[in-house]
């Protein structure tokens, strides 16, 4: 029996060198690897809870070697799944098992920025803050700004429809995406945008946020922002979430767009000021961090109109950013609260729904009782100007039980959302975590109408297999 296991043990590990061979005559040896010891840590990406590992793992360095890998996946019977950084948050990247794993972080070059034009043309392996990094000093900025920004690759971003905390002014990344090229489950390589001919579908549209189920995209064409004429950037403290998600509310209602509008509560405060040591009042119930910006004159009349509000809702404290370092300092805060949260507990799940905006304090008192129920500790953080909940599970994944009652929970909030009129996801996508959740938001005549489109493009599921539709 146990020499058995050896034996078969040491047949797979025999089949998997031999596919690794295959691929590593592809890309070389150093872009390939098999050994089940390196291929494990690719088993799941951002949401831990469902860990598969791949067959193996590729890195190209162009878009025909990635139509070679899937050509040779296709005559080997293997299935594709396209990865970034790895840092999305629905299992996205988490393999079923059995597939190659096509990692797009080698192809890692910014291939043209042109102002003129307001274009800068990627491959998909770009990091979100390397594009804002070349783009200093130009007057211009890629307006998508996810606080994971800073390891997630723009091919994530773009396969995601990724938002961000400023993408409540600007529009999330299918509105700064103006070309993609892709390369199709058979190989195919096809280019949409950016120049728009009269007549034609809009693909592009499909492709954005598709999750790589239609195509590995290998290089992007991106809409660069002007820079604004000013920024004002504000941190109000509040007692409570709740009055801290009217005033957002109010601010929404009284006809502002601030550039950003973000939320965090005292469960995330604690470990983001124990961590970095911003300085938060011991006290605080909830901080929202707003940014307004445009022209000086009208930002100046919207402050003030923003901090009455925030007084009106019982803002303890207002602090303004007094210059770019300040104001570097306050987005900090909230980028890395993230980071912070692995001081609270052995491990997390992020959740993500959407409600409309005027919902948000409905949703966060019902966020509250659901911890209740399940007895599950949950912080918050949320991109709240859009109606964007994070709410963030603590738990020990290594107890069962622990683990059935996140998912009940996630679930139960989530139809929380729909009830209120919102959505099962707002900018993770839907991956492995809200596929049981698409039958509750769609009918099934308009899953069936997206399993046709889907079908349509890889007639024989070699991409993303099991991924974002069920049943497909
Ligand atoms: C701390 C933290 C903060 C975050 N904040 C935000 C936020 O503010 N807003 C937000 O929207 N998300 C956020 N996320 C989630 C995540 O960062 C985004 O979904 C991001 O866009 C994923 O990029 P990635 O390169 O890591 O992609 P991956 O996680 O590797 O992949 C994500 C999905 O895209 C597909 N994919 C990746 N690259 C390609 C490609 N080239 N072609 C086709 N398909 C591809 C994958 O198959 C997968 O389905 C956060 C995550 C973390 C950990």
């Amino acid at each position: 029996m146990v020499w058995g296991v050896r034996t078969s043990s040491a047949e797979d590990l025999k089949r998997r060198k031999r596919l690794g061979d295959t691929f590593a005559r592809l890309l070389g040896r150093e872009n390939v690897l098999w050994h089940p010891a390196e291929v494990m840590v690719y088993d799941c990406d951002g949401f831990t809870i469902e860990k598969h590992p791949p067959e193996v793992v590729v890195f190209p360095r162009s878009t025909e070697e990635v139509v070679g890998v899937v050509r040779t996946a296709n005559q080997l019977g293997l299935r594709i799944l396209a990865r970034g950084a790895g840092t999305g948050l629905a299992g996205g990247a988490t393999p079923r098992g059995g597939e190659v794993l096509v990692v797009l972080t080698r192809m890692n070059r910014i291939l043209e920025i042109d102002p003129e034009n307001r274009l800068a043309v990627v491959e998909p392996g770009v990091l979100n803050t390397q594009l804002a990094r070349a783009l200093e000093g130009t007057g211009f900025h890629f307006a998508p700004d996810p606080s994971s920004q800073t390891a997630s690759t723009l091919g994530g971003n773009a396969a995601t429809n990724a938002g961000g905390p400023h993408t409540l002014k600007y529009g999330v990344t299918v509105n700064h995406v103006v070309g993609v090229e892709a390369v199709l489950a058979d190989g195919t390589v096809i280019e949409q945008g950016p120049v728009c001919h009269p007549g034609e579908l809009d693909l592009l549209g499909l492709l954005v946020g598709s999750e790589g189920t239609l195509g590995v995209i290998t290089k992007l064409w991106l809409r660069l922002t002007p820079n604004p004429q000013s920024y004002r950037t504000f941190r109000a403290v509040f007692r409570d979430l709740h009055s801290a998600s009217e005033a957002i509310s109010e601010i929404i209602a009284a006809g502002i767009v601030p550039a950003a509008m973000e939320v965090m509560d005292q469960g995330i405060l604690a470990a983001v000021e124990e961590a970095f040591h911003f300085g938060f009042p011991p006290d605080a119930g909830a901080v929202v961090v707003i940014e307004l910006d445009g022209f000086e004159s009208a930002v100046a009349k919207e402050a003030r109109q923003v901090l009455d509000i925030c007084s009106k809702w019982g803002a303890t404290e207002i602090l303004e950013a007094k210059d770019e370092q300040e104001r570097q300092k306050l987005w900090k805060c909230r980028k890395m609260a993230v980071a912070a949260v692995g001081r609270l507990s052995p491990s997390y799940c992020i959740q993500d729904g959407v409600v409309p905006r005027t919902r948000l304090p409905e949703i966060i008192g019902r966020i509250q009782e659901v911890s209740t129920k399940y007895q599950v500790r949950i912080v918050n953080v949320a991109h709240a100007g859009d109606g964007n909940i994070h709410p963030i599970f603590l738990f020990d994944e290594r107890q069962p039980d622990e683990v059935e009652r996140v998912l009940a929970a996630g679930r139960e909030i989530l139809k929380h959302c729909l009830s209120l009129g919102g959505s099962i996801t707002a900018e993770h996508g839907v991956g492995i975590e809200k596929l049981p959740m698409m039958p509750q938001q769609f009918a099934p005549q308009d899953l069936e109408a997206m399993r046709r489109i889907r079908r349509a493009w890889d007639p024989e599921g070699h991409l993303a297999p099991e991924k974002v539709l069920p049943n497909s």
